[in-house]
């Protein structure tokens, strides 16, 4: 049986990864960094429909709490198979020139090194250099990367840019090793991460909508099924790819 970590899945997208995962038969390991209660109902959930979760706390930007993740995962359900670079946070929503510099740090340090540390962990286990049989790794960016957020949200782009570029490169080192690399880009989607910000900045969404072609966010479930097509065989030809699911706002 496949064994599926996806981090930040303690609510919004990362969640519905992992409800889907489950019903697809993949053992799933629910990741948050402080949300315990939320990922334990997201657990609950999934055991109540037959699927097997467990619910386990790292900030992806520690990597002494990763190895610990990792290491329990092994424990509780076998070496890792899948993994989706999902955790993310939002900058100080400010002008760069009126930026804090730590709150640019920590978005880096959780967008991007996280990504990087969870990827290394779940690479020593997948890949046949390390004694693995592979596995599908996705990494979730943003429109973002392609927009590049003018005005309020310029660092949380950068960090999403360098997010498509790790999956480039990840994708090539990774290739005879079994391990296939994708990035996933969502477009606005009405997740907490979202809503909190909509309502910091009102008129984002009135400036936002008429941008996207399809006129109306996107649902969880509709990120989630682009974030599984990815991670499963579905894919299986596909490495170092990057799929837009915005409703065709940053589509070329
Ligand atoms: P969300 O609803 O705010 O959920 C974020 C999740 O990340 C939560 O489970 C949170 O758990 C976790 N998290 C945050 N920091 C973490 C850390 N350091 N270590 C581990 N977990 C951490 O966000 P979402 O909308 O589902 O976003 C998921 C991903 O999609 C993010 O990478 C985001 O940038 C990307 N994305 C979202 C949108 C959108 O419109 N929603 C658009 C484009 C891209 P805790 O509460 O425990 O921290």
């Amino acid at each position: 049986m496949k064994v599926l970590v996806v981090t930040g899945s303690s609510r919004g997208i990362g969640a519905e990864v992992c409800r889907q995962a489950a019903a697809e038969g993949w053992k799933v390991c629910i990741n948050y960094a402080s949300s315990e209660d939320e990922a334990d109902r997201v657990v609950a959930e999934i055991r109540q429909r037959g699927g097997i979760a467990i619910a386990l706390q790292a900030n992806v930007a520690n990597e002494d709490e990763v190895v610990t993740m990792f290491e329990r995962i092994d424990l509780e359900l076998g070496p890792v198979t899948g993994l989706v670079n999902n955790a993310g946070v939002n900058g100080g929503g400010t002008r760069v020139d009126e930026m804090d510099a730590s709150v640019a740090r920590a978005v880096f340090d959780v967008n991007v090194l996280g990504a990087f540390i969870c990827a290394k962990h779940a690479i020593k286990r997948m890949a046949k250099r390390h004694g693995g049989n592979g596995g599908s790794i996705v990494n979730v960016s943003s429109a973002a990367s392609r927009h590049g957020g003018p005005f309020t949200y310029v660092d949380y782009a950068a960090s999403k840019a360098a997010i498509d570029t790790f999956t480039i490169g990840l994708a090539k080192e990774q290739a005879d090793q079994g391990i296939r690399v994708n990035c996933l880009r969502p477009g606005v989607t009405m997740t907490e991460i979202s809503v909190d910000y909509a309502r910091q900045h009102p008129g984002w969404l009135e400036w936002v909508l008429p941008q996207v072609p399809l006129g109306r966010p996107g649902e969880v479930a509709e990120i989630a099924n682009g974030a599984m097509y990815l991670l499963s065989d579905r894919s299986s030809y596909v490495t170092g790819a990057i799929l837009d699911v915005c409703g065709g706002w940053v589509s070329p």
